[in-house]
C-alpha cells in the first residue's frame, strides 16, 4: 500500500542520488581511476546506466539519435569508433562497422577498455565519436588517442552538455592545437 510507494519512491531517491554522485566521480577523476572504480565496484556501473538512461529520457533530445541521423547521411563504409559506448544505441541504429569501447560491457559488442588506451591500430577509423562520455580529467590523453586511432582527414564527434564547457572558445583551441579543426559546432 502506501508505505510500499513510500519505499519504492525512496529507494528511486538514493539510486538517483548514487547516479549524480557516480557522474560527478567520472567527471572528476582520470579515466584510469574510473577504470578502477567500476572494476572495484561492478555494481557501480549498473546504478550509473540506470541513471543516465532516465536522465536522457527527460531530454528534449538526445543527441546518440543527432549522431545516428549523421552517420545515416554518410556511406556506411565509414568505420567508426564510439567511445565510451554505453548499451552500445549507436552501433545497432547504423549499418556502419563501429567499434564499441566502454569500461563495462552492457552488450557483448563491447570491447572492455580504458578510452586513453583503445586497442585499434593508427589512422584505422573515419569517424570517432564521443557522445556524452568525454569523461575523466586526462582529456588530452583521451583526445590524443582519438587523434591516434583517426585516418588523416577523419571527423570527431563530440557531444556534451554545455555546462561541461567553462570555457568553449579555449576548449576548440586546445583542440586545435591537438590537430582538430573545427567545422561545425
Ligand atoms: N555514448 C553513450 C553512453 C554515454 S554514458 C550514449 O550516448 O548513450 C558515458 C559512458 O562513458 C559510460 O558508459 C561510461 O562507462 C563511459 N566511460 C566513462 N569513462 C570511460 C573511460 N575512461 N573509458 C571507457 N568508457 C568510459
Amino acid at each position: 500500500g502506501r508505505s510500499g510507494a513510500l519505499r519504492t519512491r525512496m529507494e528511486e531517491r538514493l539510486l538517483a542520488a548514487r547516479f549524480r554522485y557516480i557522474n560527478q566521480q567520472l567527471y572528476t577523476c582520470s579515466s584510469q581511476e574510473a577504470a578502477r572504480l567500476f572494476r572495484s565496484d561492478p555494481d557501480a556501473f549498473h546504478i550509473y546506466h540506470r541513471g543516465f538512461a532516465r536522465q536522457v529520457a527527460r531530454w528534449p533530445e538526445n543527441p546518440v539519435q543527432r549522431i545516428v541521423r549523421y552517420l545515416r547521411q554518410r556511406p556506411a563504409s565509414l568505420v567508426v569508433a564510439d567511445f565510451g559506448c554505453g548499451d552500445c544505441t549507436l552501433a545497432s541504429s547504423v549499418r556502419n562497422k563501429v567499434h564499441c569501447f566502454d569500461l563495462v560491457a552492457l552488450s557483448p559488442r563491447v570491447t572492455v577498455c580504458d578510452m586513453a588506451k583503445v586497442p585499434l591500430a593508427a589512422e584505422s577509423v573515419d569517424v570517432a565519436i564521443f557522445c556524452l562520455a568525454l569523461m575523466g580529467t586526462n582529456l588530452q590523453e583521451i583526445l590524443e588517442e582519438a587523434n591516434r586511432v583517426l585516418k588523416q582527414g577523419g571527423t570527431l564527434l563530440l557531444a556534451e552538455v554545455a555546462s561541461r564547457f567553462a570555457d568553449l572558445r579555449a576548449f576548440l583551441s586546445a583542440l586545435a592545437r591537438l590537430g582538430f579543426r573545427c567545422v561545425s559546432k
